[in-house]
């Protein structure tokens, strides 16, 4: 064999450059599994995220036998397959993640890398001057995005084991044929009202859930950009369309200020020991909370949360139990099923407020009787509801009562 490929993050057929490279080659696909990331005990994955990593994998294995899965550290098991295979060339998509670049880098010394297009729009770095902030960002950007590349279409998704549905986050099926049809599905049916609906916090429809299936690389960024754009031609812009292809853009924009950033943007000091109380309690969801007891349980539960539920319960971790950032996106890193480096670590600091810009505070109270006024959603993860500040009428306090925005500006954090 004269080259090792590897599909793992690239788990699809269509939009994907790395099929043009299998011909007298190992094909591989790596599943990390968790270790010790150093802080608190915290493994850097949980069992159900690598549980769910695997389930891709075998399917993605299943479907093109011709493809090894391979389970083990990813330096460790590149080097092994290419040795094992006696290649000299080892062909990947671009790692945008710093530590996966510096593997990249190590590897040179002794092979081949062909790095190929990430699964991002844009594969041309930006002005660094344009990614000071998003607003920058989207203003700038003029170019258009890539063009997805002609690698095949989407194997169709009949069959019982695509149907299988491998995971329990509302019914969607993750294997390329399954993500693709459920895509089709929001898009016909519901990217219209996006703008109104894409604060929702509980079902399946109020936002595009294109999350898991980006981050695995299970559908291309490009095509479902391609997509967005020709129901833009054929039916019109509308704020549904529109607002989707913003959000997109702040995937994008996180990829490339994390690549100007590299190692700074996982902080540069060592993470300290935490309040244990306080971030069991928010780890555990027993900070008598409820939206954020409410929130701990879907992510541990479900490996997902919606938009406006991540930056709650970020918000409180930070600002109000006074969690180091860097934890608060470790524990998201361990349990998010769409786990994006890029997304996780410059979300969480920019709520912090580190790097650039002031920090960003969320009133959890006024949030949960906007966002979540009877109760629905702390219902259905706590089993129970009674009001969003149970305090109030004589229960226990919480272990750090909410700010206000106002108490918030008063800190002089802003
Ligand atoms: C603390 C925190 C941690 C996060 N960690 C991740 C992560 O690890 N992986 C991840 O994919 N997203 C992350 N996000 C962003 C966002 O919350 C999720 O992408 C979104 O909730 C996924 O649901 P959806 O696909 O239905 O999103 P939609 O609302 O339908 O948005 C469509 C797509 O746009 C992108 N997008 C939307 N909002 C953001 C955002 N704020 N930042 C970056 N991309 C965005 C995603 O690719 C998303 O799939 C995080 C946000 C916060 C506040």
């Amino acid at each position: 064999m004269s080259r090792v490929v590897d599909f793992s993050g690239a788990l699809r057929v269509a939009d994907n450059p790395l099929w043009a490279h299998t011909q007298d080659a190992q094909s591989i696909v790596i599943v990390e599994p968790p270790r010790a990331s150093g802080l608190m005990g915290v493994p850097n994955k949980s069992k159900a995220r690598f549980a769910f990593e695997l389930r891709l994998a075998e399917h993605f294995v299943a479907r093109h036998p011709e493809v090894a899965l391979c389970i083990g550290l990813r330096a460790e098991t590149l080097r092994e397959a290419l040795v094992r295979a006696g290649a000299q060339t080892l062909v990947c998509t671009q790692p945008l993640a710093f530590d996966e670049a510096a593997l990249l880098q190590a590897l040179r010394n002794h092979y081949k890398v062909q790095a190929l297009p990430s699964n991002h729009l844009f594969q041309k770095p930006f002005n660094p001057k344009s990614l000071k902030s998003f607003s920058k960002f989207k203003n700038s950007q003029k170019r258009d995005a890539d063009e997805p590349f002609e690698s095949g279409s989407v194997p169709n998704a009949q069959t019982e084991e695509d149907h299988a549905r491998p995971s329990a986050l509302y019914g969607l099926g993750y294997c390329e044929g399954s993500c693709d049809q459920d895509w089709q599905r929001y898009r016909d049916h519901h990217m219209a009202a996006y703008k109104q609906t894409r604060n929702g916090l509980l079902g399946r429809d109020f936002s595009s859930k294109l999350s898991v299936s980006l981050a695995h690389g299970l559908l291309g960024v490009r095509r479902v950009w391609a997509d967005i754009e020709e129901c833009q031609r054929a039916h019109g812009v509308d704020a549904g369309n529109d607002w989707l292809k913003v959000e997109i853009l702040w995937r994008e924009y996180f990829a490339h200020y994390g690549r100007i950033m590299g190692a700074r943007l996982y902080g540069l000091r060592q993470i300290e020991a935490q309040n244990t109380l306080h971030w069991q309690a928010w780890t555990l969801g027993k900070t008598g909370v409820p939206l954020i007891d409410a929130a701990a349980q879907e992510l541990m539960q479900s490996g997902y949360q919606s938009n406006r539920i991540r930056q709650n319960y970020a918000s409180y971790a930070i600002h109000e139990l006074g969690l180091d950032w860097r934890a608060v996106a470790t524990h998201f890193e361990a349990h998010l099923f769409d786990y994006d480096p890029h997304s996780n670590w410059g979300n969480c600091a920019y709520i912090a407020g580190v790097n650039r810009g002031s920090a960003k505070h969320f009133d959890v109270i006024w949030q949960a009787k906007h966002y979540d006024p009877e109760g629905a959603y702390i219902r259905h993860w706590l089993g129970d509801f009674k009001n969003h500040t149970p305090w109030e009428q004589g229960e226990s306090k919480p272990i750090v009562s909410p700010m206000t925005q106002d108490q918030f500006n008063a800190t002089g954090l802003v």
